[in-house]
């Protein structure tokens, strides 16, 4: 299984974010990384739009549409509903 190319909607804004790595800790997908004491998206297509980095940043440096990309297409599609899923099987 693997995601579509450059449809997640994060957004990291680097000038508000003091690295505090919260969002490291609470990413499930290892999306972010510390580069040279910098935190940084580093997979941004891994990300399945779940908010925990949005809800966890006390600075208001990320933003995600959580509901609308893959968490919920994998989940709509596990309860057989008919919905635009942004995941391809590969096997
Ligand atoms: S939680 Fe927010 S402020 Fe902290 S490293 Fe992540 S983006 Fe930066
Ligand atoms: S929305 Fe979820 S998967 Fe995507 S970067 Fe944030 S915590 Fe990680």
């Amino acid at each position: 299984m693997f995601y579509i190319k450059n449809v997640v909607t994060l957004i990291h804004e680097q000038e508000m974010c003091n690295s505090c790595g919260i969002c490291l800790t609470v990413c499930p997908r290892r999306v972010f990384q510390r580069s040279n004491r910098v935190v940084e998206i580093a997979r941004r297509d891994a990300c399945i739009e779940c908010g925990a980095c949005q809800r966890n940043c006390s600075q208001g440096a990320v933003t995600v549409r959580a509901g609308v990309g893959c968490a919920s297409a994998l989940i709509n599609r596990m309860l057989g509903r008919k919905k635009a899923c942004c995941v391809v099987d590969n096997g």
